[in-house]
């Protein structure tokens, strides 16, 4: 079987142009989405300057236009992955790069015509492109866009080795050098040029699809108010830690705002949106980065405490307990304070459900409300003192609980 290069290039052409058309209509279906519209428009620019390239009509179409479209075409998918990897284009280097391969055209393709050096330059050019994004892809990231970035990494390399072995052959080849001669480096070169482009574009569209599956999972799992996870996504995270702590503790705080009804009431549901917003930014500072937060109803939130017994996760709802105390909303002026109120549990993931333990801090939250709000109990206190059927918050002295309010402003209070 012989390959013909000047069919592998016009493969590539019409390959890189299709793709191309394919980009141009998921971007415009999808404008948003980072990078794409650059993808198009380099894989369209590199498909020409090739086309131009081998159709040898002029020297200034064959040796200047195509090659000119071609590198730029390089440039402006590389510049579509800085998009995508939302960093900044350094427009001074993309323009030098595009004025040093218009140069380089113009004197070996016109006024100083030279096949061999041209071929040298050029591929040497389209290389540089080609490593540098090589090193924007294979980098540490996480899965899954670990495969597709990878993907394109390795191919961006075989690119270099294309070009590359295309420049030696063309210095060493020196005046019989002819670009789209039947030659084993030409058929080697421009067949990993045409596969790597292939397997490029197919990856830009991976990482667009994984991106967009990200940021879908992204928006289930974060309640857009609070920045809190849902709900749904805080039982995930129990699950997975479930599976992976054997014998270590996990703390659950339950916590809701006391008489939050009366603050929306009083000051309207927007700056009760702002409170809920406050007691969570808040929380999720006296957390550490290993817990999770997060919204389970409307102005209830429930914490997970990895590696934490009950004293520990008791300790850190206080301390979120009393830094809402001490803070103030402001809203349109106003000045609006509020309590939180928490119920404290706590159990090994191997011998107790997540749902156990919830259960065990709400209840342990009902008596928090019932002994007057603005405190933090624990289950296991909660568990020595009474019997939910029965307990009056008189029979209980504060002295049980684990923490008790000295600053519980009531909505009578006239600063509440
Ligand atoms: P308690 O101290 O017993 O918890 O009393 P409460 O008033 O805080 O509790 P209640 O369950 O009576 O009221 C909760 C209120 O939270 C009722 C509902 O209108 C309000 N709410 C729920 N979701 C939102 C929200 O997203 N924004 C605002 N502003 N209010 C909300
Ligand atoms: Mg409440
Ligand atoms: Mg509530």
């Amino acid at each position: 079987m012989t390959l013909d290069p000047q069919t592998i290039g016009m493969m590539t052409a019409i390959l890189a142009l299709f793709m191309a058309a394919m980009l141009a209509l998921t971007h415009l279906h999808r404008r948003q989405s980072l990078g794409v519209g650059h993808w198009a428009i380099g894989e369209f620019s590199f498909g020409l300057g090739l086309i131009f390239n081998l159709s040898a009509s002029s020297p200034w179409l064959t040796n200047v236009v195509g090659p000119i479209l071609a590198c730029s075409g390089m440039a402006t998918l590389i510049a579509g992955l800085l998009v995508f990897k939302r960093k900044n284009i350094n427009w001074l280097w993309f323009a030098a790069y595009i004025a040093s391969v218009t140069i380089i055209a113009i004197l070996s393709g016109v006024f100083f015509p030279n096949q061999a050096v041209r071929t040298f330059l050029l591929s040497l050019m389209f290389a540089i492109a080609a490593g540098y994004g090589a090193k924007l892809m294979l980098v540490k990231v996480e899965p899954p866009l670990r495969m597709p970035y990878w993907l394109t990494g390795c191919f961006f390399l075989c690119i270099v080795l294309a070009m590359v072995s295309r420049a030696v052959f063309a210095v060493s080849s020196g005046a019989s050098f002819l670009p789209y001669a039947p030659s084993l480096v030409n058929q080697f070169s421009l067949g990993l040029l045409c596969i790597s482009f292939l397997v490029i574009s197919y990856s830009f569209l991976l990482m667009m699809h994984f991106r967009m599956a990200m940021d879908l999972e992204k928006l289930a799992s974060i309640d857009s108010l609070t920045g809190a996870l849902t709900r749904r996504s805080l039982g995930e995270q129990a699950a997975r830690i479930a599976k992976r702590r054997g014998n270590h503790s996990i703390g659950i705080i339950m916590l809701d705002i006391d008489f939050f009804k009366a603050i929306n009431d009083r000051y309207g549901h927007q700056a009760g949106d702002k409170v809920l917003q406050h007691l969570s930014a808040t929380a999720q500072a006296v957390l550490r980065g290993v817990d999770f937060f997060s919204r389970v109803g409307g102005e209830e939130f429930c914490a997970l405490l990895t590696d934490s017994d009950e004293n520990m996760t008791a300790i850190v709802a206080e301390r979120i307990r009393d830094a809402c105390a001490k803070s103030h909303v402001t809203y349109r002026g106003q000045r609006i304070l509020y309590t939180t109120s928490a119920g404290v549990s706590s159990g090994n993931p191997a011998e107790s459900t997540f749902e156990k333990m919830i259960g065990e801090a709400d209840q342990a939250l009902y008596l928090a409300k019932s002994a007057g709000r603005n405190r933090v109990v624990r289950w296991s206190n909660f568990q020595e003192m009474v019997d939910t059927e029965t307990f009056t918050k008189a029979q209980i002295p504060d002295q049980h609980y684990s923490f008790t309010a000295s600053n519980f402003r009531s909505p009578d209070d006239p600063e509440y």
